[in-house]
């Protein structure tokens, strides 16, 4: 799951951003209303956290935008002061919940978490491919009843191999969708989380399920 905070105060930003990495999450953050608007619109999140009070474009103004455009990410916005006017404005314009400053970061998680779920109910938030079994809200992975432990760079590519299971993966789209905004393409760092993924998840089981497509990326099947 891949999460775009839009937030200008630097502290609360990296806060926020730790948490939700701990959390498994990939986030990126902008730190006005301008670029997140632009990173909203080029990158595909499952979910937005967007603060009102931005210098240049507010939340608001961007959270009008979006939906103008008829991008219908998930919107969670943040607002430093708990009035039923920002509140009522914010969800008039299309946003999905609000949460006021301060806030317990486990009460941002169990927003976000309950936005995602909404947004995909279908899923039920369990993925599988052959015996191998993927929690989206636990973040639990399984395979063949035994519990694997991964980072979260780890399971945020295997969600992502998971999700679009038998289709060839290519970096490039391994790298827009898992890795960050700042992520270097020219290295081989995706190789090398792929090697350390697959030595988890497929060594020591009968079956490899992750395998490389020479001269185009990964598949995942069963
Ligand atoms: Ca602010």
């Amino acid at each position: 799951m891949r999460i775009l905070l839009v937030e200008d105060e630097e502290r609360i930003a990296s806060f926020v951003a730790r948490g939700l990495k701990e959390a498994h999450y990939v986030v990126d953050v902008a730190h006005d209303g301008e670029k997140g608007l632009f990173m909203a619109e080029v990158n595909e999140y499952d979910l937005v956290i967007l603060d009102i009070m931005l210098p240049g474009k507010d939340g608001i103004s961007v959270c009008r935008e979006l939906r103008a455009k008829k991008i219908d990410t998930p919107i969670l916005m943040l607002s430093a002061k708990d009035t039923t006017d920002d509140k009522v404005r914010g969800l008039n314009f299309g946003a999905d919940d609000y949460l006021a400053k301060p806030f317990a970061f486990k009460e941002l998680l169990a927003r976000v978490q309950a936005l995602l779920r909404r947004k995909a109910p279908e899923k039920g938030g369990v993925l599988h491919v052959g015996d191998l079994e993927l929690n989206q809200l636990t973040h639990k992975v399984i395979r063949a009843g035994k519990e694997i432990e991964l980072t979260s760079k780890e399971f945020a590519l295997l969600e992502y191999m998971m999700l679009n299971a038998g289709k060839v993966i290519t970096r490039t789209m391994i790298s827009e969708h898992v890795w960050h905004e700042d992520f270097d393409s020219f290295t081989n760092v995706i190789d090398v989380y792929m090697n350390y993924l697959r030595n988890k998840v497929c060594k020591g089981f009968k079956k490899p399920l992750i395998q490389t497509v020479r001269g185009s990326g990964y598949i995942i099947q069963d």
